[in-house]
């Protein structure tokens, strides 16, 4: 997925951290290259090895039949999946200028929405209303086939079942302090100036399908 994760000549799966799409200082002024190359190079990389770790401590629990360890474990694994899933999927949703949606997407947020304005303001509210670290995300709901706007609390609370992230709007302070402070809605709005909306709606398509 998304060159995300790789397995060895054993077939052993080990998640990796997939390169920027473009270079640290790209979304400037709006994210700085100090800013990115953080949230890149130490903290989404903190989630891959976590992910990993927790991997090879689930491998070890079940060889020793540890079940006691269940618990932690699956909440471990939770959390350092939701986080690299979402990082993986939150670069390339941006690009530097942005891009405006077409086709199926473009229609779909016509329909689920009323209009682009609308669902940036929706998705944008979502966002700033977070209580603490979390995210927004703009997700295909296949049960009634339409598009949703929900929250995450950390990387994996309230979540749906067969939501497919289509854009995540990360709001950990790890991903704007230091460009805007306690301004998280500053971050948002201009966040919304540099969505790759040609990305999302590939990656809709490809939930559709
Ligand atoms: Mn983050």
């Amino acid at each position: 997925m998304l060159d995300a994760a790789k397995r060895d000549a054993e077939g052993k799966l080990e998640y990796t951290l997939p390169p920027l799409p473009y270079a640290y200082d790209a979304l400037e002024p709006v994210i700085s290259k100090t800013q990115l190359e953080l949230h890149h190079d130490k903290h989404h990389v903190a989630y891959v090895a976590g992910l990993n770790k927790t991997l090879a401590a689930i491998d070890a629990a079940a060889r020793a039949g540890d079940t006691a360890a269940v618990k932690a474990l699956s909440a471990d694994l939770a959390f350092h999946y939701g986080g690299h899933v979402l990082h993986t999927l939150y670069w390339p949703s941006l690009k530097p200028g942005g891009s405006a949606p077409t086709d199926n997407l473009a229609a779909m947020i016509e329909r689920d929405f009323g209009s682009l304005e609308n669902l940036k303001k929706w998705l944008s509210a979502a966002a700033v209303a977070v209580a603490g670290s979390g995210w927004a995300v703009l997700a295909y709901e296949p049960v009634g086939q339409r598009l949703v706007v929900m929250q995450t609390e950390i990387h994996n609370n309230l979540v749906g079942w067969g939501m497919v992230p289509l854009l995540p709007v990360d709001v950990w302070e790890h991903a704007y302090y230091l460009d805007y402070q306690n301004r998280r809605a500053d971050y948002v709005a201009k966040l919304m100036d540099i969505v790759d909306w040609q990305a999302v709606g590939a990656r809709l398509a490809a939930a559709q399908k």
